[in-house]
């Protein structure tokens, strides 16, 4: 009888009948596929009351301290959703909560912690968790399966470990790690398992999604055709976003990364875009200020901000752009369009890897384990533009990567750059220069929004991409020489003038028809007489003029028009037009000065 299984019977303070020995063994039965059960029965008073029985890795809790230890994880649970300031809410959600608690078998596999430390946990005697399968403590601390080694498991924990300790049970939850989803999200501050920490109250959520999900497939897909305007003209005009598309901001620190996405979010006020922003491993007071922001322009009534702070242990940081996602997709498959943004992942690399060498991963290059790619692509596969069969919602995103020094050959740089659809580069020197935005335009590509470009744009766009590089390199060569010939020195201007147009101060997105027009019009020549110091007034003046004086045109562009011939020649008469109105205006401020004088 070597096969038969051993298990054995703990009961408190009186011992099971036969009738009672029968009903545990066809439990047995059911859940080992076997009869030959030698069951050893002995007396534990240390359980309370009622039995446990154990077989192998599995246990069966029908004890009093079992189910005590089950009100204590759920109330722990409690504590930990709704902090410490609200107590009187508290008490009575508690009280509730007790009434209502249901007492249950519990069946479960049970593990013991053999190491614990940095927000990890190493776990014996568990032999069937899944990857991603949420693990839970004996203090109602939760992990997640991560590691999954032939004689222990590595679990990463999603709270504090000061109540875990080497012999703490961990018990199998069968699920898998998600967070709560829903449009009562909207317009709230979540950490990264979707617990709110804007101190707004609860969130009701309409569902619950796993934050690791396979991404779309080729025939689930539709290519990108709906444009993301930015309202940044530098952007919208040389590099545009379409719907569905991944473009990364990459550029050395302090150099306006977040501005960018940040400017962006604002710009989709009115454009039925949902807005996600997840902050990974920042301070607190920069995820505070962006905030701020982001309710001061009310971009935070179509916005979710996900937050992992530098302070969040590295497992919270590191699952936070997943969970953002999954709550990204839940809109996504409402045929919604949700734009999304990883701030940054340079520290979700970072976290990972912290996470990695504590669960004692081989490090590769600079240290990161070899699966740091597999990382950040199995996260941007999942923004995609759905076929309209699905609902054609969209999730595009815009992950943001830290550079030291400009170097974007260094590892984790290059790993995002190949996975995403093209990069906005800022840089530096040009920062410094006051070029800000900083785009750097011959290192920034988007490979696939000039598909999603309004007809308009596309026309009015044309050169200024060529026009700028050529600029650019004649103004390193001509700086030091003093006699140039005159279309050098028209050349020259008109670099200039552009350099100035693009130069656009935070929260001021410009929408589509004025980006068109203002395009048209420094096209056509027109501005290069404009002393530089004075274009940014000039733009300025010009803008109202023509949303006052000729809203005709602007209607047009606004409908999405293409730029015609005709249309372009209507907005350079009207550039025209109002230069004539600005000169006449000069001449009789003048006159009136001279008369003054007199
Ligand atoms: P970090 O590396 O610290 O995350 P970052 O690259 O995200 O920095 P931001 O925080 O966006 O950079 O911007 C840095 C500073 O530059 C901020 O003080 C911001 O106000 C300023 N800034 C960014 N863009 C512009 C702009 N277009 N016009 C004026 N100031 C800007
Ligand atoms: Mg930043």
């Amino acid at each position: 009888m070597s096969d038969m299984l051993k298990a054995t019977l703990r009961y408190a303070t009186t011992a099971p009948d036969s009738e009672q020995i029968e009903k545990i063994k066809s439990v047995l039965y059911k859940k080992l596929g076997t009869t030959d059960i030698e069951l050893e029965i002995i007396s534990d008073p240390s359980i309370g009351g009622g039995f446990v029985v154990s077989c192998g890795n599995y246990e069966y809790d029908w004890s009093d301290a079992g189910r005590a230890r089950q009100l204590r994880a759920e109330l722990n649970n409690l504590r930990r959703k709704n902090g410490d300031n609200e107590t009187g809410k508290i008490i009575t959600m508690l009280s509730s909560k007790v009434e209502n608690f249901d007492l249950s078998i519990e069946d479960r596999e049970v593990g013991t912690v053999e190491w614990v430390g940095d927000g990890i946990a190493n776990v014996n005697g568990i032999d069937h968790a899944f990857y991603g399968e949420i693990i839970e403590f004996e203090d109602g601390t939760k992990g997640m399966a991560q590691d999954i080694r032939e004689d222990h498991i590595g679990c990463i924990l999603f709270g504090n470990d000061t109540g875990i300790r080497q012999g703490t049970r961990a018990v199998r939850t069968y699920k898998e790690a998600g967070i709560p989803v829903g449009e009562a999200f909207i317009g709230r501050v979540i950490d990264a398992l979707g617990a709110p920490i804007d101190g707004l109250g609860e969130i009701n959520e309409s569902g619950y999604r796993p934050v690791e999900e396979p991404a779309p497939g080729i025939i689930e897909r539709q290519s990108v055709n709906e444009p993301m305007e930015t309202g940044i003209l530098s952007i919208d005009t040389m590099f545009p976003i379409g719907r569905g598309q991944r473009e990364l901001i990459i550029g050395d620190r302090q150099t306006g990364k977040t501005s960018i996405a940040i400017d962006t979010i604002i710009n989709q006020k009115g454009k039925d875009v949902i807005c996600i922003y997840v902050a990974i491993g920042q301070k607190a007071s920069t995820v505070a200020k962006i905030i701020q922001t982001l309710k001061k322009t009310g971009a935070m009534d179509y916005s979710i901000v996900v937050s992992s702070t530098a302070s969040d242990m590295a497992p919270l940081q590191y699952i936070a752009p997943y969970s953002g996602t999954a709550m990204a997709e839940y809109f996504q498959q409402q045929g919604k369009s949700v734009l999304i943004v990883y701030d940054d992942l340079s520290k979700h690399a970072v976290a990972y890897r912290a996470l990695s060498l504590l669960l004692e991963r081989s490090p590769g290059r600079e240290a990161y384990p070899g699966d740091v790619f597999y990382l950040h692509s199995r996260l941007l596969e999942r923004s995609s533009k759905l076929s309209s069969e699905l609902g054609g919602g969209s999730i595009t995103a815009l992950p943001i990567i830290e550079t030291q020094a400009g170097d974007v050959s260094s590892y984790i740089p290059t790993n995002v750059i190949s996975i995403t659809d093209g990069q906005i580069f800022l840089e530096s020197d040009l920062f410094f220069e006051g070029m800000r935005p900083a785009v750097n335009v011959g290192l920034s590509v988007s490979r696939v929004g000039s598909a999603a470009q309004t007809k308009a744009m596309k026309k009015a766009a044309g050169s200024i991409r060529v026009d700028l590089a050529q600029y650019r390199e004649m103004a390193v060569f001509t700086q030091f020489s003093s006699d140039l010939d005159e279309t050098t020195k028209k050349q020259l201007a008109h670099g200039n003038v552009l350099m100035e147009l693009l130069k656009q101060p935070l929260e001021h997105p410009i929408p589509m028809h004025e980006q068109v027009i203002i395009l048209v019009a420094v096209g056509s020549g027109r501005l290069d007489m404009i002393p530089v110091s004075q274009i940014k007034d000039y733009k300025s003046r010009l803008i109202t003029y023509f949303n006052t004086e000729q809203a005709d045109i602007c209607d047009e562009l606004v409908k999405g028009k293409d730029l015609s011939e005709q249309l372009k020649h209507k907005i350079i008469d009207a550039v025209d037009k109002f230069n004539e109105l600005e000169n006449k205006k000069l001449k009789e401020e003048v006159e009136l000065l001279q008369q003054e004088r007199r």
